[in-house]
């Protein structure tokens, strides 16, 4: 037993963790005069070693012939592929198990380039409620401009009754795209995947499949692997966790060769890749990545636990918090592996309270954002849902006194601290 373990051939078998790769997965130092790091290769173009060289290249950047096995794309022009690039994308291919990543110049771009890619005119697609103000703003003000209509959905609303709603809205033979944000923010309300693609394959017509397209910004990478509970496409605002660090933004897609191909051909043509130097800012944020979410949840938990027992708080919504027994918990224990480090609380009084407390903090900043290494709060319906229409504010619980946390990793009883002694000012 001992001798197979020192057996150099098993060892090389060994199936390392994603965070044991971070650091080198993909780069390979010889090519770059033995650089510890990948450089930043910033450069627009690549110099072919002859015209045939940049003819093979061409051939397979353009599909007009198949990749030969082994055979690496070779580098042609920063907006068509990079190294800094590629090997943040293998890298972020390894925490959801995904065949292909693309990433974008940010989140907002990566979620409608995968709408204008997999919509048509008279398509529908489905969306759950509340989706990140961006989307919505992108599904509701823009897509219809392009003949494309979104119907919205509830985490409360069964199998049964969103395909009666699609049904008495006339769209059955429409839906071509689920899109999908779980956990929904600011309430930290769970959807359940495995339904969304049970409704997205009784919308499916023989080949004509229609696409799973999970948001994962709030749990991921880390704590939900959506491509695993039947999503076709994953995409993520890097700005937040990956990237961590309230200093870029970023955004990325993922999933299978096939569709990745028409992500990614599309992302040439509309030139919304992200550039070297905010690749290689990304690569060097997930070396961290599993530290620094892991101190955050472990935080965050502890800062639930305070406010939980607080008189001048009325409701913290945690995913810590659920109780089996209901339905959200099994859809959480299905899910993820953590509660995570986002968290929302609804405190005494109203607007005015929730102002005083956000205006009396002092180690805790006021601004949008979230999953960066310092904590940041917000008031979601004058701020980041101000937009959402006061009926979804009032049916999503995004009243008033509801005050949003992201939790960072500073020491645990200085955000304490913190959030006691602004919710003690009185008014
Ligand atoms: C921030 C965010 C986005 C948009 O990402 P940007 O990088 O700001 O374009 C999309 N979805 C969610 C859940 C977000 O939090």
């Amino acid at each position: 037993m001992s001798f197979a373990l020192l057996n150099p051939n098993v060892m090389d078998q060994r199936n390392f963790h994603p965070e044991s790769l971070m650091m080198t997965h993909g780069y390979k130092p010889e090519l770059s005069e033995g650089a510890i790091k990948c450089p930043i290769f910033q450069t627009s173009t690549f110099v072919f070693k002859s015209a045939e060289e940049g003819k093979s290249f061409f051939q397979v950047a353009y599909g007009k012939r198949e990749k030969e096995p082994n055979e690496e794309l070779g580098l042609i022009y920063s907006r068509l592929n990079n190294p800094d690039l590629q090997i943040l994308e293998e890298r972020l291919c390894l925490w959801d198990q995904a065949e292909e990543c693309a990433v974008f110049e940010s989140g907002m771009s990566a979620i409608s380039t995968v709408m204008l890619e997999f919509l048509r005119p008279g398509d529908v697609l489905l969306y759950s409620k509340p989706v990140y103000g961006g989307t919505d703003h992108f599904i509701n003000k823009v897509l219809p401009q392009y003949g494309i209509n979104g119907i919205g959905f509830t985490s409360s609303q069964s199998l049964e009754e969103i395909t009666e709603m699609v049904k008495s809205k006339g769209a059955e033979d429409k839906v071509k795209m689920v899109f999908v944000e779980t956990p929904a923010n600011p309430t930290n309300t769970l959807f359940d995947l495995e339904v969304c693609r049970m409704v997205a394959d009784q919308h499916s017509r023989n080949e004509d499949k229609v696409i799973v397209c999970v948001d994962n910004t709030y749990m991921g990478p880390l704590w939900q692997h959506p491509l695993a509970h039947g999503a076709d496409l994953v995409v993520y605002s890097a700005t937040k966790y990956i990237g961590g660090h309230s200093d870029l933004i970023a955004g990325a897609v993922l999933g299978n060769v096939s569709l990745m191909k028409r992500v990614r051909t599309l992302r040439t043509f509309l030139g919304n890749m992200t550039g070297p130097w905010t690749g290689w800012l990304l690569m060097r944020s997930l070396e961290t990545l599993k530290v620094r979410m892991t101190k955050q949840a472990e935080n965050a938990e502890k800062v639930a636990g305070f406010l939980q027992n607080h008189p001048k708080v009325e409701k913290v919504y945690y995913l810590g918090n659920l109780m089996p027994g209901d339905p959200q918990y099994a859809v959480f224990k299905k899910q993820m592996t953590s509660a995570g480090a986002m968290l929302s609380f609804d405190i005494v009084g109203g607007e005015k309270e929730a102002f005083s407390f956000l205006n009396n903090l002092k180690l805790i900043k006021l601004a949008v954002s979230l999953g960066s290494t310092e904590s940041l709060v917000e008031h979601p319906a004058t701020m980041t849902h101000s937009d959402v229409s006061e009926e979804d504010r009032n049916l999503l619980g995004i009243s008033e006194k509801l005050v949003r946390i992201s939790i960072g990793v500073e020491h645990y009883s200085d955000i304490i601290w913190d959030i006691e002694q602004a919710l003690a000012i009185d008014i």
